[in-house]
């Protein structure tokens, strides 16, 4: 607290309302379009953001790059796939010279792409008819690491069974299945997936053993 006034909740609330505006608008009732970034990260955590959402925390405005790109007068523009009767909505951050661009922020210089970044990337190859392209992470302190991928078919069906997956169960009004991952940590209904974290009392070793007990 400084003053009167509470600068960690501004930043906060800052941060949320940045973060909403710049997120990608899903119609959650509209069950027919389903949007590429639900279906490469945790199928269950998407069927709670359409059926029963709780707000995230967000972290940091690092954490807004993609957003903002994608807000910009170079941005790309969606494109939609079809499947049937489902729509697949992609927004590819940047394209240049044929090569599609996805920026996305990292803590720290990565040895491996992040696996939700290729299956979005790959998809949105193939979704934008694009034959190669590019996941730039970069971080806070501005240092970039960069992957490149030719796209594969083989990636892409996977990611079309995950839309028709989430579709079918939003449709009968059934949870996905767990997908325990790194995710999990940083998601906001790990509650409702796991159980509650227990604050335990810390036991020494000695105590167990009643080795400090007078005797
Ligand atoms: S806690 Fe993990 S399994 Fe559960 S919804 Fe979140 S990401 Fe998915």
């Amino acid at each position: 607290m400084m003053g009167d006034r509470d600068f960690r909740a501004i930043i906060q609330s800052s941060l949320d309302s940045i973060g909403r505006e710049l997120e990608i608008e899903i119609d959650s009732k509209n069950i027919r379009k389903i949007h590429l970034q639900e279906v490469v990260r945790c199928l269950r955590r998407s069927y709670y953001d359409r059926v029963d959402p709780k707000e995230i925390e967000r972290r940091g405005f690092n954490e807004l790059l993609s957003g903002l790109l994608r807000r910009l007068q170079y941005g790309s523009k969606p494109k939609e796939f079809a499947l049937e009767d489902i729509q697949v909505k992609a927004q590819a951050d940047m394209i240049v010279d044929d090569s599609i661009l996805l920026f996305r922020s990292a803590n720290d210089e990565l040895e491996n792409p992040i696996a939700d970044d290729i299956l979005y990337l790959n998809a949105c190859l193939w979704i934008y008819d694009k034959p190669d392209g590019m996941i730039i992470y970069i971080t806070g302190d501005r240092r970039e690491t960069t992957f490149s991928l030719t796209r594969s078919k083989k990636m892409f069906e996977e990611v079309i069974r995950r839309v028709r997956v989430l579709n079918s169960l939003l449709k009968e009004q059934k949870a996905p299945i767990l997908e325990p991952s790194s995710e999990c940590s940083g998601c906001q209904y790990y509650e409702r997936c796991y159980t509650k974290k227990k604050n335990t009392k810390q036991v020494s070793l000695a105590e167990m053993l009643g080795l400090n007990k007078a005797d």
